[in-house]
C-alpha cells in the first residue's frame, strides 16, 4: 500500500510527523506500507508556484491513500484566489473524486471535562457526520464577484446538487448506519432552498433500500441548536458540503477540542484522503504545542477504510485511549491533574502505548 504524505502548512508538518511515527511503528511490526512526501497548499505554492503542484497530484493519484496535515497561512491571503492554499485542497478533493467526508465526533470519557458542555450532555457521545464534499455552493457555477452597470459590486455563488450526487452520499450514510445504531438524520433547509428540497426527496428514496435504518430529517438551523442542546440524539448525520462544514466544526467542540477530530474523505472505491478536521493553526505553528491526535486518529481511519485493516486501526485507537487514560494531554485538552506535553511527546506516548 502506498501512502502520499502531504504535510502542508502551519502545524501540518508537526502533526503529520507524529502520525508517521505511529505508522512506522506498525511497519516495524509487519504492516506493508510505503510513504512518499510532497508539498501542497502554501508549501506547494512556495515549491512550484501552485497550491496543488502537478507532481503532488500525480503522486496522490498513484497512491492508495493520502495523509494530509492542513493548509493555509495568513501570509498567502493576498495571493490571487486560484493560488491560495485552500484552492489546492478543494482541487485535490475534486480531482480524486473524494465525495464522501466522514467525520466522527466521539467523546473519550477522559475528556468529558475538556468540553465546554456539561459532562452529562456529552458523555457517551458518538456521532458520525457524513458530509458531501465535491458539490454544493463551494463548486456551483456561476460564481464570482462582478460589477453591476450601476457600479455596485455583486458576489454570486450557486447552490447546486444533482440527483446522483445526493444518492451516492446517501448510500454512504446508510451503509455506515447499518454498522452502527441504524439511525440517519438528514440535514437540509428544504423549507427555503429548492436544492435541499431535492436532497430530502432523494434521501427518502435511498431509505427504501435500507428498511432497517430509521431516517429522520432536520432543518440545519435546528440541527445546529440540537447539537449543543442534546447531541446524543444523533447517530449518523448526512448533509451537504456547506452545512456539513459548519456542523462538523460545531460537533468537534462537543468532544473537547478540534484537535481530537479525524476525518476520512473517500471515493467510490474507498481510496481516501485522511486529514484532521482542523486547519493549519498558524497561531501555534512551530511551537510544539499542537495536538496531533486528530491526525493520528485519521491514520487509524486510513487503516480501517482504505486498507481494510481493522486490527491495526483498533490498535492505534486503543493506544490513543490508553494515552488519554494515563493523563497525558496537549495544551488544548489539558485539565487539572493531567500531565501537559508537547506535540512530539504526545506522538511518542501513543507509540509507546501501541502494545
Ligand atoms: P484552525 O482550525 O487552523 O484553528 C482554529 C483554532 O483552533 C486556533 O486557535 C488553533 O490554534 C486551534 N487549533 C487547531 N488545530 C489545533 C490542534 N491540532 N491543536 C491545538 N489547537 C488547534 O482554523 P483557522 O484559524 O480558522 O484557520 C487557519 C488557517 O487554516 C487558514 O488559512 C484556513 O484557511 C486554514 N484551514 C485549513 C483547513 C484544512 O487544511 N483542512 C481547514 C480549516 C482552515
Amino acid at each position: 500500500m502506498k501512502i502520499a504524505v502531504l504535510p502542508g502548512d502551519g502545524i501540518g508538518p508537526e502533526i503529520v510527523a507524529q502520525a508517521i511515527k505511529v505508522l512506522e511503528a506498525l511497519r516495524g511490526d509487519g504492516l506493508k506500507i510505503e510513504m512518499e512526501h510532497a508539498p501542497i497548499g502554501g508549501a506547494g505554492y512556495d515549491a512550484a508556484g501552485d497550491p496543488l503542484p502537478e507532481a503532488t497530484l500525480a503522486l496522490a493519484k498513484a497512491s492508495d491513500a493520502v495523509l494530509l496535515g492542513a493548509v493555509g497561512d495568513w501570509k498567502y491571503d493576498t495571493l490571487p484566489r486560484d493560488k491560495r492554499p485552500e484552492r489546492g485542497l478543494l482541487r485535490i478533493r475534486k480531482e480524486l473524486n473524494l465525495f464522501a467526508n466522514l467525520r466522527p465526533a466521539l467523546l473519550y470519557p477522559e475528556l468529558a471535562a475538556a468540553s465546554t458542555l456539561k459532562p452529562e450532555v456529552v458523555s457517551g457521545l458518538d456521532i458520525m457526520i457524513v458530509r458531501e464534499l465535491t458539490g454544493d455552493v463551494y463548486f456551483g457555477q456561476p460564481r464570482g464577484i462582478s460589477t453591476l452597470p450601476n457600479g455596485e459590486r455583486e458576489g454570486i455563488n450557486t447552490m447546486r446538487y444533482n440527483e446522483s450526487e445526493i444518492r451516492r452520499i446517501g448510500r454512504v450514510a446508510f451503509e455506515i448506519a447499518m454498522k452502527r445504531n441504524k439511525k440517519v438524520c438528514s440535514i437540509d433547509k428544504a423549507n427555503v432552498l429548492e436544492t435541499t428540497e431535492l436532497w430530502r426527496q432523494v434521501m427518502i428514496e435511498v431509505a427504501k433500500d435500507y428498511p432497517q435504518v430509521e431516517l429522520s430529517h432536520m432543518y440545519v438551523d435546528n440541527a445546529a441548536m440540537q447539537l449543543v442542546r442534546a447531541p446524543k440524539q444523533f447517530d449518523v448525520m448526512v448533509t451537504g458540503n456547506i452545512f456539513g462544514d459548519i456542523l462538523s466544526d460545531e460537533a468537534s467542540m462537543l468532544t473537547g477540542s478540534i484537535g481530537m477530530l479525524p476525518s476520512a474523505s473517500l471515493d467510490q472505491h474507498n481510496k481516501g484522503m485522511y486529514e484532521p478536521s482542523h486547519g493549519s493553526a498558524p497561531d501555534i505553528a512551530g511551537k510544539d504545542i499542537a495536538n496531533p491526535l486528530a491526525t493520528i486518529l485519521s491514520a487509524a481511519m486510513m487503516l480501517r477504510y482504505t486498507f481494510n485493516d481493522e486490527a491495526n486501526a483498533a490498535r492505534v485507537e486503543n493506544a490513543v485511549k490508553k494515552t488519554l487514560a494515563q493523563g497525558v494531554r496537549t495544551a488544548d485538552i489539558v485539565t487539572e491533574g493531567c500531565r501537559k506535553v508537547g506535540c512530539a511527546a504526545m506522538g511518542d506516548a501513543v507509540v509507546a502505548n501501541l502494545g
